[in-house]
């Protein structure tokens, strides 16, 4: 019986991952499968429950499941709190405890959602574009970093950018691989005209390409990366990149797709693999049952799919997606023209529904 952590965290967290649990169930009873669930505390609920964003009895439940389903973590009520107890340092800790090095974030537009986007629909329509971003390594963890007083007046702060071989060999191996089945293109990103960690970035990715000859590879600064990304997003298909430009480029390519409601994200590397929403806790809409539940509804699909290889069962979630989206479901995020608004509960309801008939997008009906 596969074993998910549940680590719902703050704000809509709690929400959409509700959601997502309700989906695999609907998953299990018919596929006939058995999950198991068993929730841990991570974020500001968990500090304020136990003075620590990640306690240690989160990373040992982590560390015995099968995989790990996060919503959110975050909010104002925590935003004083020294940089080690704020909720975002549960999140980087358990990355790190979990020896996530590689997070996924696929940009899809779903038919019937390229209105959403704020590009115009021709630029927009079919794209399917795979961030891959180092998640361990480069500025958010290179030390040495801190404050210093200055003798002369004022404060002097610093974060410092390093990578090493094996830290890009690893993502470059995974990016290829990925690539190879899918369109076969890694675009890879970096700032190598400035940065002497990004030469080493380039050099390392061109060796481990000389092993993938069937993939193209194209190198990018990511300053032209940003820009192609709104230019022409249909040119890509991987984009593989560093954490921080990762970082940045991720939420540019899920504008793309109209919300950020909509991306799921997978963090692997380890061996128990990590999925979330892209977006955060989203404390303006939290406990309002509005939130979109469809990225958490389709990181539990990339779940079924990278952690427990249950392919068939994760593209009958992402079928029920695009379903209820066809038939003209819409959370607020989503809304526009003549769609049916729904909430939070009511899309994880219809999302439940169309996996229990078993649709297949385009054929589906009005519940
Ligand atoms: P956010 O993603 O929470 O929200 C940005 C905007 O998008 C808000 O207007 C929000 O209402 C909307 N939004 C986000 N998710 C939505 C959804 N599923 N459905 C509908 N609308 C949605 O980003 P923020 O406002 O910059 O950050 C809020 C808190 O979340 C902060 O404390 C931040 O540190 C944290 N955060 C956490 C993560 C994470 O847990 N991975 C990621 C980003 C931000």
């Amino acid at each position: 019986m596969p074993k998910i952590a549940l680590l719902p965290g703050d704000g809509i967290g709690k929400e959409v991952v509700r959601e997502a649990v309700k989906i695999l169930l609907a998953v299990g009873k018919r596929y006939n499968l058995d999950f198991v669930f068993e929730e841990g505390l991570i974020g500001g609920s968990a500090y304020d429950a136990t003075s620590s964003p990640l306690p240690p009895k989160t990373i040992d439940l982590c560390l015995g499941a099968d995989a790990v389903l996060l919503g959110a973590v975050g909010g104002p009520k925590w935003d004083d709190l020294p940089g080690n107890l704020r909720p975002e340092a549960g999140l980087l800790g358990i990355r790190k405890a979990l020896g996530l090095y590689a997070n996924l974030r696929p940009a899809r537009v779903f038919p019937g959602l390229t209105g959403a986007s704020p590009l115009k629909e021709k630029v927009v329509s079919g794209i399917d574009i795979l961030v891959i971003r180092e998640l361990t390594g480069g500025i958010y963890f290179g030390e040495p970093r801190g404050r210093e007083k200055l003798v002369s007046g004022g404060t002097k702060a610093y974060d410092t950018m390093v990578y090493t071989t094996e830290e890009v060999r690893r993502i470059a191996e995974l990016a290829f691989e990925i690539a190879a089945k899918r369109c076969g293109r890694v675009t890879s990103v970096d700032k190598a005209n400035v940065l002497e960690s990004s030469r080493l970035w380039r050099e390392v990715v061109r060796q481990v390409h000389q092993r993938y000859p069937d993939v193209v590879l194209t190198e990018m600064y990511v300053d032209n990366c940003a820009m192609q990304l709104v230019r022409d997003p249909g040119q890509f298909d991987v984009i593989l990149t560093t954490n921080l430009f990762g970082d940045i480029l991720s939420d540019e390519a899920a504008m793309l797709t109209g919300s950020l409601g909509m991306l799921p994200s997978a963090s692997l590397g380890g061996s128990v693999g990590l999925y979330e929403p892209v977006h955060g806790s989203a404390p303006d809409i939290a406990g309002e049952n509005k939130a979109n539940p469809l990225a958490t509804i389709l990181s539990a699909a990339m779940l079924l799919r990278y952690s427990l290889g249950l392919h068939q069962e994760a593209q009958a979630i992402e079928d029920a997606v695009e379903a209820a989206l066809l038939a003209g479901y819409r959370t607020l995020d989503i809304a526009a023209g003549s769609c049916q608004v729904v909430s939070t509960s009511q899309m994880g309801d219809l999302v439940a529904g169309f996996i229990r008939q078993g649709s297949q997008p385009g054929k589906a009906g009005a519940l």
